[in-house]
């Protein structure tokens, strides 16, 4: 790097989320310490209370769009960022308070709070992407620490981060597991959810829920009859942590009809 290259400012983002993906940034400390020199992390509030006034060249965003105010927030967001990028299925998918998206939202306020007055929400939990433009989406629930360190070096470097958006099942093949819905007859998303987990759940013998959402092109209908499941297991599955995800939105909805 030239001596005088200014260093790329960072800021990070919270909306509707457990935080959890910001730990997989938290987690990735030794790897920021040795960018310090070409990194500046400006705003980061889950880390330091320290912030440096934008506009910032890469704004990590977590978390979805559940209030009037998250709302009017994310615009701001947008205008103080050169390149957006969401992290995490709540930012991506709308996240596990999603499911809100196919009930009335009041039925879950009633019963949850004491004073469901006090409560201002939107009837729906929305991704980032709905409301503003996103340069670049990393999927997963968490997401995965490596790949969101190549989404920065990439940045730093100019070109376009090389995340693959092939399937688990082709994590579990290079990593020698034998298939575990073949095997065992246990279901499992592997087949339609996006790779970068590293085929976590198949390597301890569980079937995949689909954390990092639908891989590119999933052909969930030739998946379901392996599952082995029946219309309502089947809806139950494609609506977790992506289910406002459009493969697998469509995929739930379809057997909801059935
Ligand atoms: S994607 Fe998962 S880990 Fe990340 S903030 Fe949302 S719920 Fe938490
Ligand atoms: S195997 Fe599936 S559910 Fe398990 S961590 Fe990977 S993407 Fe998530």
């Amino acid at each position: 790097m030239e001596p005088d290259t200014p260093r790329l400012s960072l800021a990070v983002w919270k909306f509707a989320s457990c935080d959890g993906c910001q730990l997989s940034l938290l987690d990735l400390e030794d790897e920021l310490l040795g960018l310090a020199d070409r990194l500046e992390v400006a705003y980061f509030l889950e880390a330091s209370r320290a912030r440096a006034e934008g506009p910032y060249d890469v704004s990590l965003v977590e978390g979805s769009i559940t209030t009037p105010h998250d709302a009017e927030r994310i615009r701001e967001v947008r205008r103080c960022s050169r390149r957006l990028v969401t992290i995490g299925a709540c930012a991506t998918a709308g996240g596990i308070q999603a499911l809100r998206n196919f009930a009335d939202v009041e039925d879950f306020t009633s019963v949850v709070y004491a004073s469901p007055d006090y409560i201002a929400t939107l009837r729906t939990s929305t991704p980032i992407s709905a409301h503003v433009p996103v340069d670049f989406e990393l999927h997963g629930c968490p997401i995965n620490k490596h790949q969101l360190l190549e989404v920065i070096s990439a940045h730093l470097n100019r070109r376009r981060p090389r995340i693959r958006a092939h399937s688990v099942c082709i994590e579990c093949k290079r990593r020698g597991n034998t298939c575990v819905m073949v095997a065992h007859g246990t279901p499992c998303l592997g087949p339609v959810t996006h790779a970068g987990c590293g085929a976590l759940c198949p390597s301890y013998d569980r079937g995949c829920y689909g954390c990092y959402g639908p891989k590119e092109t999933p052909n969930t209908a030739s998946l379901d009859p392996w599952t082995g499941l029946e219309s309502p297991d089947l809806v139950r599955i494609y609506r977790t942590f992506n289910a406002l995800a459009p493969e697998f939105r469509a995929a739930s909805e379809g057997h909801e009809r059935e």
